[in-house]
């Protein structure tokens, strides 16, 4: 009975209802007026009927009424209009979908929250360092520092570091947060890659020699024209060179190289730096994710510089990957469309030269 469609049950209900319309009928035709046989047989057989509509049309109405309360609460629409085995059907299939969803919503939203949670963590942790040094050499200062000259230019300058650590690491920080809202507008054009690889090692020279790194393209390579956003790009190489240059041992190297394919390029950064163990390589492009955090961390690194490298690429609609080798060093690919335009146009399509 549980598992019987409601047609069945209204059914069953009008059968036993012509069943005692059969007997008060027997019992007038034998205590009261005689009834002709297809009379005894007709009366049972249309009140049966009537009833079965009856009961029909009324269980539609509540059950339409009730869904359609349901349905407006949960799923922002009416239940369809079918018959009432079909609309118990839908419902009970509705039902379950609903709680599907439901459990797969809640699941994002506990991710979510615990990603919250997590990236809060993170930002206090790496905010904290600064802020507190510079607290401290201010605090310093005041209570007479600022009288001995043998502390307070240098105090001063250590503080000026911090805070510029915080600034680059907010800067980050508000890149990457325009970069997953997707609010950056990438301004995709046609550039030649080996002019932009060789102004980036020209801008890094100091910072590279300071720490007696060479960074060099790995040959000479013609001019190479893609299609993306020029400065952004550029903003890939600049991470993936400077982390190289911070990781790297002194003397080592980094070098880009390019792989040509029919409509599309590869660009290999690779150094023989420390190298980054397997297991942390999953990780290494999420937000604020660093290796061995004590040992391998360098002032003014936010943690940030490969996740922005990462939605950079993406959104490209390319991929940016990682090979390490401990105490070989690392090799990092992204790849890019080639254009089929050889000179440089705007973001519009236009030729600029
Ligand atoms: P950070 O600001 O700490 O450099 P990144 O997102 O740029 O943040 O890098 C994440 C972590 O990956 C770094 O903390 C470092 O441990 C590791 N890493 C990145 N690039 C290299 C590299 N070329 N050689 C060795 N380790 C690297």
């Amino acid at each position: 009975m549980n598992n019987s469609r409601p047609s069945i049950l209204i059914l069953y209900g009008s059968i036993a209802f012509s069943i005692v319309s059969l007997v008060f009928t027997l019992i007038v035709h034998s205590s009261m007026v005689a009834l002709t046989i297809p009379l005894i047989i007709a009366i049972p057989l249309i009140s049966g009927l009537f009833a079965y509509f009856i009961f029909y049309y009324l269980l539609k109405r509540f059950i339409q009424q009730r869904l359609g309360l349901i349905y407006r609460s949960i799923r922002n629409k009416d239940p369809m209009n079918a018959g009432i085995d079909r609309m118990v059907e839908t419902a009970e299939l509705d039902v379950t979908h609903w709680e599907e969803d439901q459990s797969l919503e809640i699941t994002k939203l506990k991710e979510q929250e615990a990603f919250r949670r997590e990236f809060l963590g993170n930002l206090a942790h790496e905010l904290k360092t600064p802020v507190f040094s510079i607290q401290g050499y201010i605090l310093t200062l005041i209570d007479g520092g600022i009288d001995d000259p043998k502390v307070n230019k240098s105090f001063l300058e250590r503080a000026s570091k911090a805070s510029d650590r915080m600034a680059s690491m907010l800067e980050d920080l508000d890149q990457i947060t325009k970069l997953e809202a997707n609010e950056l507008n990438l301004q995709q054009r046609s550039f030649d890659i080996t002019e932009l690889v060789t102004e980036i090692i020209d801008a890094g020279e100091i910072f590279a020699k300071e720490k007696e790194i060479k960074v060099s393209l790995k040959k000479d390579y013609p001019s190479t024209f893609v299609v993306g956003d020029r400065d952004k790009i550029g903003q890939v190489f600049t991470n993936l060179i400077n982390n190289a240059i911070f990781y790297g041992n002194k003397n080592g190297f980094c070098k880009i190289g390019f792989n040509y394919f029919d409509d599309i390029i590869e660009i290999e950064v690779s150094d023989d730096g420390p190298g980054i163990d397997a297991k942390y390589l999953p990780r290494l492009f999420e937000r604020f994710y660093r290796v061995e955090k004590s040992r391998n961390r360098h002032e003014g690194g936010s943690g940030l510089g490969l996740a922005i490298a990462k939605h950079i690429i993406e959104s490209h609609g390319h991929k940016i990957t990682v090979k390490s080798v401990v105490g070989l060093g690392s090799n990092f690919y992204f790849t890019l469309k080639r254009s089929k335009n050889n000179v440089p146009h705007s973001s519009r399509g236009i030729p600029l030269k």
